[in-house]
């Protein structure tokens, strides 16, 4: 169906519950207020002149216009193209151009950058950009106001045109290990996914789902937004960008059922000096995803955060984005320990990467997804969209993983942060399981980093807990001593304040290796 429709749907059954909250500003909507204010914006986007297929891009901190403005483009066919809130000019100036945005929405300002600035600088080599919007300001208004110039019956024969397999979103990867990637997602795609996401946690309109990770990515907008619209729940905005402590005084206050987040905010959250202060006992469930979910940090989310039927899920934006999960009735085994099974109507496979042949279960290869959540292609990219998905239609995800006997599959890592020590594989993610048990250690990463002789070597990259006084290096390898093969070992330990993340709360491994290279 298309989003539209789909939206539609859930006014008609859920009309005078909650839709979205948004807490930084105090706005409240119920399903038909949210659906009134859909449907004049998008109105006024199509009085500004925006048609099917066009692109309108948002560059936006999370905000409830930011949900708007997804079902408003989703509603006339045009296409939303997600531009990261951490990019700089000309970051900015490629995305604006790949993609050929004709409306952008953007914030005014964010974390002290001057988006009005930005995009007024690099506006001049942008020619395909007709208009820009402020959420915050008066050109806003102006985007609303043009609502008035458009009828029913215009309105109604756009949406009559339709199909579900329009592009209706390009969403940009997350720039974990490159420059981000632009993947062309259809209303099948995404409203499918976003839809089975909630299905599998068992959402009605009884839930409330706190959601600190940003609407640019598909974790946000997808795995959030459309899951609950999907099946009536309620969105709550916490903040602008992940706050820990506005998170946790969100789902205090909202009494939400669901959180939503990427490992690391999870950690900032049970670190949190006064954690125990926050009355999280009207959460059941939410999502762990997005990267390695230490089995430490889920059974504390588990046992300290009453979030018993917590999920964790793995995916990919070019996948729509989710396509592994686990399920209600999943012990604290396979919760914490594996990333679920197949999603409905998807397929897995792990294949051997030299042969793509399919290993026997238990034996590691690449991960495979094929179905209705593999996206078109990459934007304009047809050649990096050769290289992603084969002729069979099987994405190769350049994830290592394993299938177990059971079905379960553990992710192994990326194939490009394996560690080749001296001819020994190495997974990164073995030895940070491992230190994540070191009562100093608070978060680690490990990456490889060049060695003469052995071609590479580990090196340990941890933050420590606070309080718990230096570590040493000699310290940290006495305590894998026995416990780990002497190869697996960190060769090197640095201590550090913080890792650098991609705006999705992911570690860039890439960026460590390159800092510590020497
Ligand atoms: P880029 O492709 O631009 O380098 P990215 O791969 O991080 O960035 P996303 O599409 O946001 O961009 O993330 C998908 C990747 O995230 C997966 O390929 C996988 O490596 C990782 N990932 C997602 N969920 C999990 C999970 N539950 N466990 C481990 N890894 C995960
Ligand atoms: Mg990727």
């Amino acid at each position: 169906d298309t989003i539209g429709r789909s939206l539609d749907r859930a006014i008609e059954a859920f009309p005078d519950r909650e839709a979205l909250v948004d807490l930084p500003s105090g706005a409240r909507w119920t399903y038909t207020e949210f659906g009134d204010a859909v449907e004049r914006l998008a109105r006024g986007l199509l009085g500004m002149g925006v048609a099917t297929g066009d692109r309108v891009g948002i560059w936006a901190v999370n905000c409830a216009e930011w949900v708007l403005v997804q079902y408003a483009t989703a509603r006339i066919g045009a296409i939303l193209v997600n531009i990261n809130p951490a990019y700089r000019a000309h970051e900015l100036e490629y995305v604006l151009n790949q993609a050929g945005i004709s409306l952008l929405v953007a914030s005014l300002t964010h974390k002290g950058s001057d988006y009005r600035a930005l995009v007024e600088q690099v506006r001049p080599n942008c020619a395909g950009l007709r208009s820009v919007h402020y959420i915050e300001d008066g050109s806003w208004d102006a985007l609303l106001d043009a609502a008035r110039t458009v009828t029913d019956a215009q309105l109604a024969a756009v949406e009559a045109g339709l199909s579900c397999n329009d592009p209706i979103n390009i969403q940009y990867t997350s720039g974990t290990t490159g420059f981000p990637k632009g993947a062309t997602l259809s209303h099948r795609n995404i409203l499918n996914n976003g839809h089975r996401v909630g299905e599998l946690i068992g959402y009605t309109e009884q839930d409330r789902i706190c959601v600190p990770v940003p609407f640019y990515h598909c974790f946000g907008m997808v795995m959030g937004n459309l899951a609950a619209t999907a099946h009536g729940a309620c969105i709550v905005i916490p903040a602008p960008s992940f706050d820990p402590e506005a998170t946790l005084g969100a789902v205090e206050r909202e009494r939400c059922t669901s959180l939503y987040g990427v490992p690391t905010m999870f950690i900032a959250e049970l670190g949190l000096p006064d954690f125990a202060a926050y009355d999280l006992t009207s959460l059941r469930t939410g999502i762990m995803a997005g990267s390695p979910c230490p089995v430490e940090v889920m059974k504390r989310v588990v046992a300290e955060m009453h979030m018993e039927q917590v999920s964790i899920c793995y995916g990919m934006t070019e996948t729509s984005p989710v396509s592994l999960q686990t399920r209600m009735s999943d012990d604290l085994e396979r919760r914490t320990g594996t990333v679920g099974r197949v999603h409905p109507h998807l397929e897995v496979k792990v294949v051997d990467p030299a042969t793509g042949a399919t290993v026997p279960r238990g034996t590691p290869g690449e991960l495979c997804t094929r179905g209705y959540s593999v996206m078109l292609g990459y934007w304009n990219e047809a050649a990096r969209t050769a290289e992603a998905i084969d002729r069979g239609r099987w994405m190769h995800t350049g994830d290592q993983a394993v299938m177990r006997e059971d079905g379960y599959v553990q992710i192994v890592g990326r194939i490009k942060d394996m560690i080749i020590r001296g001819g020994e594989n190495i997974y990164p993610r073995e030895i940070e399981e491992f230190l994540y048990g070191h009562p100093k250690i608070a978060d680690v990463q490990v990456v490889g980093v060049p060695h003469e002789r052995y071609g590479e070597e580990v090196l340990a990259c941890v933050i420590l807990r606070e309080g718990a006084g230096d570590l040493t290096l000699e310290e940290l390898r006495e305590y894998c001593r026995d416990r780990l093969a002497h190869y697996k070992i960190p060769a090197r330990l640095q201590v550090v304040e913080g890792f650098p993340m991609t705006v999705s709360g992911k570690v860039r491994k890439v960026e460590l290796r390159a800092r510590y290279a020497g």
